[in-house]
């Protein structure tokens, strides 16, 4: 069995305070810290204690994890256990990078975030740069607010183009965007437009549940991120057989994370092995309008 996972731990906390995050530099104690690591550890041991089945996993953390050892090492872990396929993590870059140099490389990608109010741009693109000498795999990702335009597309500007910039749609903001906004994001980034879309998923196939679950800090699982109700444990004897298909309870869906695994859009199709990390297949920049 292939099985993707999208793992978030009890890390709630983060070094940069973006207004619109409910994380936005929010600490937690040595104790609270402890039991993610913990639970991290035990994640991963669960990983490698089962070679018969091959696994994608993204951490999709609330908060910042790769200013945390123990993140740094799950994923040197677990990019050399042969039975992973990929091992990949949302982050807004802040960390230092040296720990990918014990990664297997082949097996490691990062989503990363700019967050122009807390690095400069010439900072974050330093770092983007410095992944891309060291050949790691990684999507550039802007939030799609208006006021951080002038931003967004002279980090455009500046990425190789090789490199994917994908433009989170702010759905709430999207009537307050102007026509030129919205062809400058859609300039910017071609698959902007699918991003901005709340999908009807209700009765209809996913993976998710299948061969794509979330898995928490305890171990319990659930279908995705978005729907609550949980359907086993990864930490109990029968854990594989709650993986059943079953048709989407949720109305629409309408995050990256989620909806790519919705049968119906093939997404798989555009995003090929990067869909994960949300990097298109054979991806290369070709026009900037702006
Ligand atoms: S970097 Fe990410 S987690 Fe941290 S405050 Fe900003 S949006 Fe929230
Ligand atoms: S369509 Fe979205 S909400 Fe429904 S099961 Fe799939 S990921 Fe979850």
């Amino acid at each position: 069995m292939h099985l993707t996972i999208l793992y978030r731990g009890s890390l709630i906390s983060c070094n940069y305070g973006c207004e619109y995050c409910p994380f936005a530099k929010r600490q937690q104690t040595a104790a609270e810290l402890a039991i993610d690591k913990q639970s991290l550890e035990r994640f991963v041991n669960f990983i490698s204690q089962h070679p018969q089945h091959q696994f994608s996993i993204l951490f999709t953390p609330w908060g910042e994890a790769l200013i945390h050892s123990w993140y740094q090492q799950a994923l040197i872990k677990l990019t050399q256990l042969p039975n992973v396929n990929k091992a990949a993590i949302q982050t807004n870059l802040s960390c230092q990078l040296d720990w990918v140099e014990e990664c297997n490389k082949d097996k490691l990608a990062l989503w990363a975030t700019f967050h122009s109010e807390w690095v400069s741009r010439d900072r974050f693109l330093q770092k983007c740069l410095n992944l891309d000498k060291k050949n790691v795999k990684f999507s550039v990702g802007v939030v799609g607010f208006p006021n951080f335009k002038t931003e967004i597309a002279a980090l455009r500007q500046q990425l190789p183009n090789h490199i994917y910039l994908w433009i989170n749609a702010v759905k709430s903001e999207l009537p307050n965007l102007s026509p030129a906004d919205q062809k400058l994001f859609q300039s910017i980034d071609p698959l902007y437009e699918l991003n901005t879309n709340h999908y009807p998923s209700f009765g209809h196939s996913c993976r998710a549940g299948k061969s794509v679950i979330s898995v928490d800090g305890d171990g319990t699982m659930r279908r995705c991120h978005f729907i609550k109700e949980p359907i086993g444990n990864i930490y109990d004897s029968d854990w594989e057989a709650v993986l059943v298909n079953q048709p989407c309870s949720n109305q629409t869906c309408h995050c990256h994370i989620g909806y790519v695994h919705l049968e119906y859009l093939k997404m798989n199709q555009v995003f090929g092995s990067g869909i994960l990390e949300r990097i298109p297949d054979n991806w290369v920049y070709q026009e900037c309008l702006v």
